[in-house]
């Protein structure tokens, strides 16, 4: 676009003397004519430079063109193109040049009304021509950023769709660094959340890449508790550590250590307040603009209501499984445990066992020495079992004062090994009420299958309760087997009392 002191171009093609004279003195000083000889015609480039407004162009010269460059003239939108018939040249009509394009014809003699005439039309035509190219510019800029949004949109809803179809907080967290990585590089998603335990106190779980530098572990730990501290206004008292698996970008020579200007902390809500946040590492430092901060932060408040949902799942399962009691597991979570163990013993060709504990005469305690001190009792036989078993044994709360513990990868003898050392440790006990001490003493039935024994109508359960049983019956106090046969579960072994 031309500017404002600038005189407005206009041109000629070949235009002889008195014309051009009289075009000049019709247009005014507002304007400069440029007459091109027929030898030295412009390019598309020209016109790119000059902007002319008008186009005189003789008949002659109009006939002497190509059709060629007619068509290229004709295409030039922004000029307007007004032919002087000046008596010379071809017959057609006024209107057939009219409608291949050109904006006037204007006859012999050339007046200057015609020439004032032509040239308010041309700039008439040329507003409206701006016009239509900035409304044009518009739109398309419109659509642009209607692109963009809708972009974002698909964006969010992909990583909205994606955090709800998990009830892992550590799924959500990996799938969460996949997502956000469309939006800018990612290399790390780590997180942290916290929940009170007094007034002042919070205990912290993180969720972190594998890192293999200690150093690069120590620092994020660090650097998500301080961010714990501060956006829960409470001291951090504990911290539990969860690995993630693919949380981290795992190419050759990618730095995953927290540096300054590379994390971003995006705290998580839910009902308003901060209930963790989410960590993300860059691989060198990011600008956002506003519309991708808006987006992340959409994407985190998304992120932040399904990795709360989530958390508050595993709570409620966790609270679903155990036992409100003894805190280990229940009856109904044992079940389903047992399925498993049992199938995966069968597939892996191991040795399972199972014991089946009840306390001798607990009608008793409670009689004489109250329910309260009879829940007491049954509280510290289940964290004795806790502490005495191994971590891939399944203690479980099996009844009122019945108690079950799946040993995978056990066979008999060790389970009745390990059923004795439990009946003794639980006679040694010590308990207190009203002032008095007491003790009590557990049968145990022992049931296992040995590899390669699974068949069809197999019943470990049933087995443990015979040979439970079978303790009871003979005088309790004792451990009892079931060697997976009838005949043997009739003969109990006794134990050492
Ligand atoms: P046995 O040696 O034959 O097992 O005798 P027992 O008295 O232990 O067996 P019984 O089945 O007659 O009584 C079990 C008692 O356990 C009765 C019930 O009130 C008590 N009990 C069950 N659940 C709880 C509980 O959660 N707390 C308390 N305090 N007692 C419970
Ligand atoms: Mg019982
Ligand atoms: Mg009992």
């Amino acid at each position: 676009m031309q500017n404002m002191t600038s005189r407005t171009l206009l041109w000629g093609f070949g235009l002889n003397d008195i014309d051009r004279k009289k075009i000049e003195t019709a247009s005014g000083s507002g304007y400069e004519l440029r007459n091109w000889t027929p030898d030295a015609l412009p390019q598309a480039g020209d016109v790119e430079r000059d902007e002319p407004l008008v186009l005189w162009i003789p008949i002659a010269s109009w006939d002497a063109l190509d059709t060629t460059r007619r068509e290229e003239i004709l295409g030039w939108d922004s000029v307007q193109k007004v032919l002087l018939q000046n008596g010379t040249g071809s017959d057609v009509s006024p209107e057939a040049y009219v409608d291949m394009g050109f904006l006037s014809v204007l006859g012999a003699p050339l007046r200057p009304a015609a020439i004032s005439d032509a040239l308010l039309k041309a700039i008439e035509v040329r507003n409206l021509y701006d016009d239509i190219m900035r409304m044009t510019r518009e739109i398309s800029l419109e659509r642009e950023i209607l692109a963009r949004k809708n972009d974002y949109l698909l964006f969010l809803n992909r990583v909205m769709a994606r955090a709800v179809e998990s009830l892992n907080p550590a799924t959500i967290i990996t799938q969460a660094r996949q997502d956000l990585n469309m939006l800018f590089p990612v290399s790390a998603a780590q997180c942290i959340f916290w929940h009170e335990t007094g007034r002042e106190s919070v205990e912290a779980e993180l969720f972190l890449a594998f890192h293999e530098h200690s150093d690069i572990q120590e620092a994020w730990v660090e650097l998500l508790l301080k961010t714990a501290a501060k956006l829960s206004t409470a001291h951090v008292d504990s911290y539990q550590l969860t690995f993630l698996l693919d949380a981290a970008a795992t190419d050759d020579g990618v730095d995953l250590s927290p540096r300054p200007g590379q994390v971003i902390l995006l705290p998580l809500k839910a009902g308003g307040r901060d209930f963790g946040c989410l960590a993300l590492l860059t691989p060198e430092q990011v600008r956002l603009g506003r519309e991708q901060r808006d987006v992340l932060h959409s994407a985190a408040n998304h992120l932040g209501l399904a990795l709360k949902n989530a958390l508050l799942y595993r709570e409620v399962k966790i609270r679903a499984d155990h036992d409100g009691l003894t805190r280990i597991y229940n009856r109904q979570y044992f079940d389903e445990r047992l399925v498993d163990e049992l199938k995966r013993a069968r597939r892996y060709s191991q040795d399972i066992s199972l014991l089946l504990l009840d306390i001798d005469h607990f009608k008793a305690v409670n009689d004489t020495y109250g329910h309260q001190a009879g829940d007491a009792v049954l509280k510290d036989v289940g964290a004795l079992l806790l502490e005495t078993l191994r971590s891939t044994d399944f203690p479980a709360r099996y009844g009122g004062e019945e108690f079950a513990v799946i040993l995978p990868h056990t066979c008999e003898t060790k389970a009745w090994n390990l059923a004795e050392r439990l009946r003794q440790k639980i006679a040694r006990m010590l308990f207190a009420a009203d002032g008095k001490n007491f003790t009590i003493t557990t049968s145990i039935g022992v049931a296992s299958i040995p590899p390669g024994a699974f068949k069809k109508n197999v019943d470990i359960l049933r087995q443990a309760d015979r040979a439970l049983y079978l303790a009871k019956a003979s005088g309790r106090n004792m451990v009892c087997t079931s060697l997976g046969c009838e005949d043997d579960a009739d003969q109990p072994r006794e134990a050492n009392s």
